[in-house]
């Protein structure tokens, strides 16, 4: 089993990367994003109750996280491990998840983040606007993803680099050389 951490501001092609990731090496793609577009389309009670946080583009609270987490991971089971997209966005987040994996008798292997500047992200997440037209696409909601992006997630930067797993390579190119870089590093880290 081989547990990665797909890391990167909004609009770094974490879920592109992702799909392709699971897809070869047999993973599980755990995308929290999605998991909670999906609750608001159904209309589920979780989806009411963040439908407002995530159009304001803002977090929904680490505390409905980790159940979230808990039973994706039991519905998603794959053997080659898991790929986290989206989650943690927050230092509790990160430690929960520390825990879980404990409990899981598993571990975080690789923490792996896109690089992309800033300009290049908002012409992406605009782009994106336009085609999936979804309500926290637009110009002021991005911005203000970025701003939370910088303050409540990229600390966990330093505490993954702490745990001495953290790498990061880049995220501009065409979408197969981010991909062909991508495996570079997960088969060496697979070893
Ligand atoms: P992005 O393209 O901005 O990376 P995602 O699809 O991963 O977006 O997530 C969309 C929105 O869902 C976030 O802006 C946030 O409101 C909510 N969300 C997703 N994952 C988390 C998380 N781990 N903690 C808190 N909120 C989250």
């Amino acid at each position: 089993m081989f547990n990665l951490i797909l890391f990167g501001p909004p609009g770094s092609g974490k879920g592109t990367q992702a799909s392709r990731i699971a897809e070869k090496y047999n993973m599980a793609h755990i995308s929290t994003g999605e998991i909670f577009r999906r609750e608001i389309k159904n209309g589920t009670e979780l989806g009411q109750r963040v439908k407002n946080i995530i159009e304001k583009g803002d977090l929904v609270p680490d505390i409905l996280l980790i159940d979230i987490l808990r039973s994706a991971l039991e519905i998603d089971a794959k053997p080659g491990g898991v790929i986290f997209d989206g989650f943690p966005r927050t230092l509790p987040q990160a430690a929960d998840l520390d825990i879980l994996m404990i409990d899981l008798k598993q571990k975080v292997n690789l923490v792996l983040a896109l690089e992309v500047n800033e300009e290049e992200v908002v012409k992406r997440l605009l782009i994106r606007a336009q085609q999936e037209g979804r309500k926290d696409d637009t110009e002021e909601v991005i911005r203000n993803r970025m701003a939370v992006y910088h303050k409540q997630t990229s600390p966990l930067i330093q505490y993954y680099e702490k745990q001495g797993k953290y790498k990061s390579i880049r995220g501009m190119g065409t979408i197969d050389e981010i991909f062909n870089g991508i495996c570079q590093v997960i088969d060496k880290a697979r070893g």
